[in-house]
């Protein structure tokens, strides 16, 4: 076989449909689709199940390639082939192409080995001419039927041969039924349809200055041309650009010979699904037209009826359809997407393919096909895509309300879920209009740490610049806020409060919708629905009374039994906590500690702490963010229910937690007053005491002014020179620690030290976590065990490893900040010209959300190497962003972490990756599926 389809150009189905042995049925089979494309291969394997399938040939994709090489021509030895196929199949027809008397005519679809939007569109009536034509009309007795089907080729045919707009044809097709008075195509009689015809000739000569062929070899020629140069559109470029699709697969060409839906009323033609590929149900669905040819189901001329109708309509057709369709369905082990048309009561299969399906869908198909013992665990779990849980989770746009609205810009789709509210411009401003009882969409140029609070509240986020781990779209996530970034079109006037879009301008309070699964901004308000999975684990709903939740419990449930990775959550707060531990997370892989700081009431402490002079001073600020620091963090345990939380130390650059010097500047300038005659001497002590403490402050924060903050005092670094605020965070950790374990809940904290390049910076903040620790432990006589652990997030610690993890007891990836080291680009600042890099095709994806494997993945390869060569059981997580991506799960799992940590809404999500990734590698952990196989559904460590 390998050699022939290496010398075999034309592959021939369904000329023997009564042969008993399948090969005889067709020359090819299904799980050819690279050399037949995915049509040819669908039609030849259902031409193999005994499906009435119109008999044909498929030009191989080989083909293809070598008229590109060849520019634009075909070896003898191929139209040879094609010859012997045409010959074939007018042998099978008893007809001949070009005939006068019973002509041949066929269809042509070009037809890669992955359907891909752009490339050519179906021609259909091949074969018709000026004689054909008439000879059609003499044997069918129908001339009507036989004009309906030239026109609708001349149509076609120069649309797709000659590239004349199809509105060239459609305002004659209009006129002419107008002319007719009548309402549809079927009614144009036939002597109107010749002066049509004539029409759309002269449309050819005016527009392509070509006439219409009438020799049907040249049109075969011209329309098997025309799919092969569609390969190389820009359409098809770009969208293989944009999917990873190979260059050089080249397409196949599919000459079917034609069957009509057009002859009268016993005819028709349609398109359905063997479940409903929209909720999974198990119904028959779809659409069909009586008395209609390919397009016009589709076309919105003719309202289709639903499929369910044709039972009344033409039983005997509709039973023949139902049996085989379940037959193809049962053959592919899947739901089948299929067109079919009925010619004078005889059905015709015309194409048949898995069936595309929305996450609801998905999930309900892949249970229902296991308790059917169609399929088994593993291929339900492959069969449901991770991020289409997604849908399952976040409140959608009313689909209905929907469609009736068109966006008005596009950004990045950050954080999935609709959102629909009144524009907002400022954190503050959210806060203020919500207390309001607005729902607010936070709109801003970008969102920074202290614009949480405005976030808390808005029901989505819409920024301005900004990539995928922004700071609106890491923290959208994580809140499981829906969040649109990076939306160029937008120009935020902060003064006006406005914000225009193109032609469009809105003020702070007009209505605003995004939808952070596909991008979209709108400028109106479309209302949304609440996801049942959320409204059960939030406790507003019953496990038993929705459905999707039990489709969605089931499927993790299996997942879990079938991955070797752990799954964590990265959450901060006790309420992020416990929603990770309702989804399934087995620990928190990142407390980002200072987004505890962050909170209205703890800044002018923090900032005390900054401002302070002295070490006393500093020490006397920490005292009183300690016992919040514990607070939080006994929360934390306590949601984990004795699984690992780790904690990592203060992250940011101490100024983000400063007002901005403007700011400060502006209040200067008010206290002063307008002509600066505010004299301290004057004026009444408390201004002067706040004018001195304003200018303290201006002092400090320019003091504190990095330029480059991202690669300045932050991380590890504020530790080791303000040893008091680890000496202050590691206190409060194990004192929450031993407050919790007194209450008889275990606890497992894991310090976590940020952004090490060299293992003596770890070493000395390891010091001073292990001797606070020992005095917390000692004074309260209590027992914790507790790891130290550093993220490697640049790229020195990845390749001084070995070091680093002789002082180290866990390692996690922090592949945000790994990924901006390791490429040099900005997280913040990249959205602008990223997008570009990967429509461009420079970059296959964008690196912060999904790992770069050649770069960033070797730089993780040498860690996870050198880690383990000196500490051979060396945990090791990941806790960037890229945690919660299916495809960068696949390789932490491929390269041997033990565990991923994702923001609460991406846990499903998570543990769905994490078991196709072990299928799909054959490396699932006999020991990991026996321990998790005999777990209750909670994960509650003891
Ligand atoms: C990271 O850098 O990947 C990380 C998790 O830390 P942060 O995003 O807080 O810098
Ligand atoms: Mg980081």
């Amino acid at each position: 076989m390998q050699s022939a389809s290496a010398t075999k150009f034309v592959w021939t189905f369904g000329m023997n449909p009564k042969a008993s042995d399948p090969d005889l049925r067709a020359e090819g089979r299904g799980d050819m689709k690279e050399l037949l494309g995915g049509k040819g291969a669908g039609l030849a394997e259902m031409s193999r199940t005994g499906a009435p399938v119109p008999p044909g040939f498929t030009i191989a994709t080989s083909a293809c390639r070598l008229w590109s090489e060849r520019g634009g021509t075909l070896p003898p030895e191929v139209l040879v082939e094609i010859d012997v196929g045409l010959t074939q199949l007018e042998e099978a027809l008893g007809r001949r192409l070009g005939d006068a008397k019973k002509p041949l005519l066929v269809s042509v679809r070009s037809g890669s080995k992955f359907s891909m939007p752009g490339m050519m569109d179906t021609i259909l009536n091949l074969g018709l001419n000026d004689a054909t034509v008439e000879g059609l009309a003499a044997e069918t007795g129908n001339p009507r039927f036989a004009w309906d089907c030239y026109r609708r080729f001349l149509q076609m045919f120069g649309n797709v041969v000659f590239d004349i707009e199809k509105e060239s044809f459609e305002h004659l097709l209009v006129k002419t039924r107008k002319a007719a008075k009548v309402s549809t195509d079927a009614e144009i009689p036939a002597e109107k349809l010749k002066g049509l015809i004539a029409e759309y000739k002269k449309v050819y000569s005016q527009i392509a200055k070509r006439e219409f062929p009438q020799d049907v070899r040249t049109q075969l020629a011209l329309a098997r041309d025309a799919v092969f140069q569609s390969w190389g559109n820009a359409r098809a470029v770009t969208y293989r650009r944009l999917n990873d699709i190979p260059d050089d697969l080249g397409t196949a060409v599919n000459v079917q010979g034609m069957v009509f839906g057009n002859t009268g009323e016993r005819s028709g033609t349609g398109v359905g699904f063997t479940r409903n590929p929209s909720t999974g149900a198990k119904e028959f669905y779809g659409e069909f037209l009586q008395n209609a040819q390919g397009e016009d189901v589709v076309a919105g001329i003719r309202t289709p009826r639903p499929l369910t109708e044709l039972e009344r309509v033409m039983p005997e057709a509709f039973r023949e359809l139902r049996e085989i369709t379940s037959r193809l369905e049962k053959h592919y082990r899947d739901v089948q997407d299929f067109e079919f048309t009925i010619q004078d009561d005889r059905l015709f299969m015309l194409q048949t393919r898995n069936g595309k399906r929305t996450g609801f869908a998905a999930v309900h198909i892949a249970c229902d096909m296991i308790d059917e013992g169609l399929i088994s665990e593993e291929e339900a779990l492959l069969r449901v895509d991770p991020d289409s849980l997604n849908q399952l989770l976040h409140p959608v746009f009313d689909p209905e309300k929907r469609q009736h609205v068109l966006w008005d810009a596009h950004g990045l789709p950050a954080s999935p879920g609709a959102a629909t509210g009144r524009v907002v411009f400022t954190a503050d401003d959210a806060v203020s209009r919500s207390a309001q009882g607005w729902p607010v969409v936070l709109v801003r140029q970008e969102t920074e740490p202290n614009d949480i609070h405005g976030m808390h509240v808005a029901k989505g986020l819409l920024t301005a610049t900004g990539g995928m781990t922004s700071h609106a779209a890491v923290v959208g996530r994580q809140m499981g806020k829906p969040a649109v970034v990076g939306c160029q079109a937008l120009r935020i006037n902060l003064k006006r409060k406005t914000l225009t879009i193109g032609q469009k301008t809105v003020k702070e309070g007009d209505p605003i919708s995004v939808d952070g699964s596909t991008g979209e901004v709108i400028l109106a308000e479309v209302p949304t629905v609440p996801s049942e999975v959320i409204q059960v684990v939030m406790g507003n709903r019953k496990p038993e009374d929705s459905q999707i939740w039990g489709g969605f419990e089931r499927i993790l449930a299996i997942a879990d039994r079938y991955r070797r990775l752990g799954v964590r959550a990265n959450a901060d707060i006790p309420r992020d906590a416990k929603l990770a531990f309702a989804f399934g997370a087995e620990g928190i892989g990142l407390c980002r500690t200072e987004h505890m700081f962050f909170d209205e009431d703890r800044i002018p402490l923090v900032q005390a702490m900054i401002l302070a002079d002295s070490l006393a001073d500093r020490e006397k600020a920490l005292a009183k963010l300690l016992p919040l620091q514990r607070a939080d963090f006994e929360g934390l345990f306590e949601e984990m229910r004795g699984n690992p939380v780790t904690i990592r130390l203060i992250d940011p650059p101490l100024h983000e937690f400063l007002p901005k010097r403007g700011d400060i500047k502006a209040e200067i300038a008010r206290v002063v007053g307008p002509a600066g005659g505010v004299g301290r001497k004057s004026s009444p002590p408390e201004e002067a005491k706040r004018l001195e403490a304003l200018e303290d402050l201006l002092e400090r924060v320019e003091a504190l002014h990095e330029f480059n903050p991202m690669l300045g005092h932050r991380g590890c670094r504020l530790g080791i020179t303000f040893p008091e605020i680890t000496r202050m965070q590691a206190r409060a950790i194990f004192e929450a620690a031993v407050a919790v374990s007194k209450r008889g809940i275990k606890v497992r904290p894991e310090i976590m030290v940020p952004l090490v390049g060299d293992a003596k910076e770890l070493a000395n903040q390891r010091e001073i976590i292990v001797a606070e620790a020992a005095k917390v432990l000692e004074r309260e006589g209590v027992e914790v065990d507790y790891l130290v652990g550093t993220m490697i997030e640049v790229p020195r610690a990845c390749v001084t490893a070995e070091k680093i993890a002789s002082e180290a007891e866990f390692f996690s990836f922090g592949t945000n900040d790994l990924t901006q080291t390791t490429f040099g680009m900005s997280r913040d600042d990249s959205g602008s010209f990223l997008t570009e890099y990967v429509s461009r095709g420079l970059l296959p994806a964008d690196p912060f959300a999904r790992l770069d494997r050649e770069g960033v993945g070797e730089l993780i390869k040498i860690a996870v190497a050198k880690g383990r060569s000196v500490r051979p059981n060396l945990k090791i997580g990941i806790c960037g962003e890229h945690g919660g991506d299916p495809s960068s799960i696949e390789f932490c799992n491929e390269v041997g972490l033990d565990y991923v940590s994702a923001s609460p809404f991406r846990v499903p999500i998570a543990r769905l990756a994490a078991a196709r990734a072990a299928i799909l590698s054959r490396a699932l952990h006999p020991e990991r599926a026996k321990r998790v196989e005999g777990l209750p559904e909670k994960k509650a460590a003891q």
